[in-house]
């Protein structure tokens, strides 16, 4: 929903986070898996965990300014490795790479910084990584009105490497592409060359 206004505010909804029920559920998880909390180093344990939840869950809030696009710049404009810290929905433990997002401007441009605030927003939750990958290219067209958006994610996942199959290093790559970057060739192979992904 892109407005007469240069200035969105995107805050974090309001998610009711309990840190005293998330505290004790905490204590009562340890203790279902026999981990014993009673020594001093322990203790707290409960505490911090609820504690980093609730930090990994709550995306700062930011101020997305667009800019009119007067030069009529209309070639891609692309941000390589923007961290992505984010945690995966079906175990619960994190998954962390890099996101490359780009898009080809219509009538908007956007700071470059604030690409990667877009991807921490839709990053600090429960997520799995196609989701992630659609949501930042779905809210990049939605703000901006770009001509396209292309948005590579790669990423390592803990209940991959740490668990189960125990893939240490296997990285995961999800792509979403919207417009030009879609639909003409030429435009998404040079997007897929500047991120350095083979596809
Ligand atoms: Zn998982």
């Amino acid at each position: 929903m892109r407005s007469g206004s240069a200035l969105h505010v995107v805050h974090e909804p309001d998610h009711g986070i309990d840190l005293a029920a998330a505290e004790r559920a905490a204590g009562d998880f340890l203790r279902a898996l026999g981990v014993s909390i009673e020594s001093e180093s322990l203790r707290g344990t409960p505490e911090r965990m609820a504690r980093a939840y609730a930090e990994m869950f709550t995306p700062r809030p930011f101020d997305l300014t667009t800019f009119p696009n007067d030069e009529g710049y209309d070639e891609l404009v692309l941000a390589r490795d923007i961290p992505v810290r984010s945690v995966c929905e079906h175990h619960l433990l994190p998954f962390t790479g890099v996101a490359h997002v780009g898009y080809l401007p219509g009538e908007r441009i956007l700071g470059l910084s604030k690409l990667a605030r877009v991807v921490e927003h839709f990053a600090c939750r429960p997520q799995v990584q196609e989701r992630l990958t659609k949501q930042v290219a779905g809210w990049l067209s939605d703000q901006l009105g770009p001509k396209g958006v292309g948005v590579v994610i790669e990423a390592e996942h803990s209940c991959m490497t740490l668990r189960g199959v125990q893939a240490i290093g296997s990285t995961t790559v999800t792509s979403a592409l919207l417009g030009t970057l879609r639909e003409d060739a030429r435009s998404r192979s040079e997007f897929f060359a500047l991120t350095g992904v083979n596809k």
